[in-house]
């Protein structure tokens, strides 16, 4: 049963671990109306920990879907400036986002999906200066998630939504690290395991990445310069951050131009509140040339033509088979959680600080180096217990990095 002590925890980590707020520091939330209770918990331990000002964005699935179901096209694309303008005074202002997100996956399953791809573009396309700050590292941010009824039900369709509500706060906890006694300190140890792992593959320094699984065979240059990141995350200014919560991956990105062969999800993809399921794509010089999907194979083709770049990788992250997420053996239909679970890849954007000096770099140098550019970044599940990787070294040779959905290749730096 989950009690108000451990919301309170919750909140304090995701304050403390999440984004690191700093005294006289603003911070801006997106949070669930359903979740409005533990938001206020967040909120008061945020004045108590200094916050100059803390502003609430709310999300209400209920409300996106009357809209999705009401208003015309042209409405739906408009995202009016004073709202861009809002997001980005906080950037400037070096305000901490926090990201709370309980989407229902099912939400809009009767929506068009070409409209829901046309409002998604339009409101990257508004968010495109805010997005330099997060995915720059210029400002703390973090994505959390709390459980909401219909999401907890989809995970759980035999209970009522209350028990389903309860059974994935348990679930959420122990993910999170919230019920043991010192969340800060439980993460701090987590922290340094996956520095070690990446600092073990930094040194490695792979030039390609190749993937084998039933369905996938996947062969994935990584670009000179290439850093694997992974766990706390350090802004310009120096304060370390945690952008996910969970995060059980170490991740890099892929050479935009050097991905070849064939790849099949493992997990269902909650893209926008639409499923796919069961897909597979087929690289060429880094481009997707083919795709299919079982389950929303309409919504995957209008991620694919979002724009050029979504048709390219910008991330690979390894998670081995036994992080906490897969323990749990649920399906979250939430990417937060399933990310965490499963090796994944992402279609579009590529995060600059993956690579050296990538942040100071501008679109065609990125491009130069293999840093793939979007509108969009939308990871997805290629992980199972039947996917083995190898790397290939510099001098040509090859070792086992993935043995059966889990580390061969020592990572304890020991
Ligand atoms: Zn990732
Ligand atoms: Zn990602």
């Amino acid at each position: 049963m989950i009690n108000e002590r451990m919301k309170e925890k919750y909140a304090e980590l995701a304050l403390r671990t999440g984004v690191n707020l700093q005294k006289n520091q603003a911070l801006m939330i997106n949070a669930p109306i359903e979740g409005a209770d533990f938001t206020r918990v967040v909120v008061r331990k945020a004045y108590e920990m200094g916050a100059k000002n803390v502003h609430i964005n709310w999300v209400d699935d209920e409300l996106t879907l009357l809209k999705y179901e009401n208003v015309p096209d042209d409405v739906l694309t408009d995202i009016p400036q004073w709202r861009v303008d809002m997001q980005d005074s906080f950037a400037e202002d070096g305000a901490a986002v926090l990201n709370i997100r309980s989407t229902n996956p099912d939400l809009l399953k009767d929506i068009d999906p070409s409209r829901v791809a046309k409002a998604t573009k339009a409101a990257s396309e508004a968010m495109k200066n805010f997005r330099t700050y997060t995915m720059n590292d210029k400002i703390a941010w973090s994505i959390i998630s709390i459980p909401t009824g219909d999401w907890a039900q989809k995970i759980f369709p035999d209970k009522s939504k209350e028990d389903a509500v309860e059974s994935l706060w348990d679930a959420i906890v122990k993910i999170v690290r919230v019920d043991q006694d010192d969340p800060v300190a439980a993460w701090d140890e987590h922290n340094a395991t996956l520095k070690t792992a990446r600092e073990v593959l930094n040194e490695k320094n792979y030039q390609k990445l190749i993937f084998k699984a039933p369905g996938t065979d996947l062969e994935l240059e990584l670009p000179d310069g290439h850093i694997w990141k992974g766990g706390a995350a350090e802004t310009e200014g120096g304060i370390t951050f945690n952008p996910n919560m969970p995060t059980e991956e170490v991740f890099s990105l892929p050479h935009k131009y050097g991905v070849n062969g064939t790849v099949a999800s493992t997990k269902p993809l909650n893209y926008g509140g639409s499923l796919i399921d069961n897909f597979s794509l087929t690289f060429k010089d880094g481009k997707v040339v083919d795709f299919k999907a079982e389950q929303g194979e309409d919504t995957l083709k209008h991620l694919l033509d979002t724009d050029e770049g979504a048709r390219r990788l910008g991330e690979i992250a390894l998670v081995p088979h036994e992080s906490p997420v897969s323990q749990s053996g649920l399906v979250f239909y939430n990417t937060l959680f399933d990310e965490n679970a499963s090796c994944h890849i992402a279609l579009g954007k590529a995060y600059p600080t993956n690579l050296k000096g990538g942040s100071a770099m501008n679109e065609e140098e990125l491009d130069k180096h293999g840093v793939n550019d979007s509108l969009t970044h939308v990871d997805f599940m290629i992980g199972s217990e039947k996917l083995d990787i190898d790397g290939v070294k510099t001098d040509g040779t090859t070792e086992a990095v993935f043995r059966n959905g889990t580390w061969a290749l020592n990572v304890k730096g020991e």
